[in-house]
């Protein structure tokens, strides 16, 4: 795996280790969400020794650091996507196959603005998960019936 070692981030969330910069450039390469299992599974067969606790712990500090979007799949496992900016984004997952999609989410950032404003809360953070089937799922679906 090449490309630059995408310091600044990695130092969003600690000191700038090896594995760390490791897992971070696996994110940022990965298109799509990935749970931590699955870049571990990576990782290992691009001859890369990152322990499956440091890829998770990795994952979850680059979240609460802002860098990645994070959605629990079916099976109640988290799955991550590099976030490229300060902005957090929301996604239509399809929970047969796992397309995701960014969406519009102008309104509910709106709402949440509005309604923690209203109540005095400051630094208030929210999660929407928004899953279905997609259309891909659903022509199959019908062709096996
Ligand atoms: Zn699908
Ligand atoms: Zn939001």
């Amino acid at each position: 795996m090449n490309g630059t070692t995408p310091r600044p981030e990695v130092e969003l969330i600690g000191r700038a280790t090896q594995q760390r910069t490791t897992v971070l450039r696996a994110l940022i390469a990965t298109d799509g969400f990935v749970s931590a299992q699955v870049l571990h599974a990576r990782l290992i067969s691009d001859e890369e020794r990152v322990g499956l606790s440091t890829i998770y712990r990795t994952l979850t500090a680059l979240a609460e650091a802002g860098r990645a979007d994070v959605v629990r799949d079916p099976g109640g496992e988290r799955q991550f996507r590099y976030r490229p900016g300060a902005d957090h984004r929301h996604y239509l997952i399809c929970r047969q196959c796992g397309l995701s999609l960014p969406v519009d989410s102008a309104p509910v950032e709106t709402w949440a603005d509005q309604v923690g404003e209203e109540a005095d809360f400051a630094d208030v953070v929210h999660t929407v998960e928004l899953t279905g089937t997609c259309a891909t799922c659903r022509a199959e679906a019908r062709e096996h019936t």
